[in-house]
């Protein structure tokens, strides 16, 4: 049986420097933080994670959520998700934000799961998650049974000849759309990261997730002032109408004037190996009528570059739709 420390340090400079004795950051870590526990217990109980030290961040200073001198949003890394999805300046300013937060999990869980866990949420792909199977970013070079095997959930963006697996944050593709920047503190001192720069894609190393080293700790998330007058919108498309993740998802805010889009940022979820922000969609929208043909030519340029595999082709598709459906939404709301 897996046993493990567990311990609860007083100040984020005492989380950093004990969590700095990792050996990694990711995958494999022997040192982890648990926030509301509701990736990393489950990950325990299934012998995918096997940390010799926990070290409980909940009593650390990080829970608040307060606007920025710029007009800006500060949310601290261990804010619940429904706290944050309820709080009535991101209900007012970044609804995209709320919408995306509400659409995941379930109730209960959103009361535990933090800002800081949701950005480091693990894949779902069944492979992953069982440890009899061979898997490159569990356990690297044995092997991606997915691509040849259950494949119908997994990412067709991003994806790379060791590892097809989607990042299944709704969160992060709200914050995507948003441009959340990620702050942490390390054991060489603090760092802004850009939410488009923390997650990495798989390449060859796919059981390297992010940008985070031995002892980083997230301390708060921002998110720039908001776009005066955008239209925000969320939508998620998949297999039962809650307590499910994503096939596809899109997350935009688009400010139109005189029936012309002036501004827009697209996230897409369910469908990328990292939380997908889409430049080619953007462009393809700004300067164009807010009209259902440009939505369509917006949402074939997103999936411009997608790769099916043997069983998911369907979310190009859909993904497709679900983006056009959520900027007539936003352009109509
Ligand atoms: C049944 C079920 C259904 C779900 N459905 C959805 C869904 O539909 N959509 C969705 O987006 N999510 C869904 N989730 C995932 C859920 O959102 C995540 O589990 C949750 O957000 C993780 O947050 P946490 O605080 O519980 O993380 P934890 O489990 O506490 O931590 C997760 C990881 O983050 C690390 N960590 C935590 N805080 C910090 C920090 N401050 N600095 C550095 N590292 C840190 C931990 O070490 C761990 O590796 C679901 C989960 C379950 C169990
Ligand atoms: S897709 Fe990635 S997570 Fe899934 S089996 Fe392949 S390597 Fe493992």
């Amino acid at each position: 049986m897996h046993t493990f420390e567990f311990i609860r340090p007083s100040d984020p400079a005492a989380a950093v420097s004990t969590a700095a004795q990792a050996k990694t950051a990711q995958q494999g870590a022997d040192v982890r933080f648990v926030a509301g526990g509701t990736t990393l217990l489950d990950l325990m109980k299934l012998n995918v994670e096997t940390p010799a030290l926990i070290l409980d961040i909940n009593r650390l200073p990080l829970d608040k959520i307060e606007v920025t001198p710029d007009g800006g949003l500060k949310i601290g890394a261990t804010v619940r998700n429904s706290d944050l999805a309820h709080h009535p300046a991101v209900q007012r300013d970044y609804a995209v934000l709320s919408q995306a937060l509400l659409a995941g999990a379930s109730a209960q869980l959103r009361n535990m799961a933090t800002t800081a866990g949701n950005l480091l949420q693990r894949t779902r792909c069944m492979y992953f998650r069982d440890t009899a199977m061979p898997c490159n970013k569990r356990e690297p070079g044995t092997g991606c049974p997915a691509i040849t095997g259950a494949n119908r959930t997994l990412a067709v963006l991003g994806t790379s000849e060791q590892c097809i697996a989607t990042n299944p944050s709704d969160m992060c593709v709200a914050m995507a759309a948003l441009g959340a920047t990620i702050h942490i503190m390390g054991s060489k001192g603090t760092r802004a990261v850009p939410i488009g720069d923390f997650h990495l894609l798989p390449g060859s190393t796919p059981q390297r997730e992010t940008v985070l080293e031995p002892g980083d700790l997230i301390t708060h998330v921002t998110l720039p002032p908001p776009i005066v007058g955008s239209k925000q919108v969320y939508l998620k498309l998949r297999d039962r109408a809650s307590y499910e993740f994503a096939l596809a998802s899109a997350a935009v805010v688009i400010t139109i004037t005189g029936g012309k889009v002036t501004s827009a940022r697209v996230g897409l979820g369910g469908v990328g190996t990292k939380p997908w922000r889409s430049p080619e969609a953007e462009s393809a929208l700004v300067g164009k009528p807010a009209d259902a043909a440009n939505f369509r030519k917006a949402a074939e340029a997103a999936l411009r570059d997608a790769k099916p595999q043997s069983e998911n082709g369907f979310k190009i598709e859909l993904a497709k739709r679900c983006l056009a459906h959520a900027l007539q939404m936003a352009a109509t709301g």
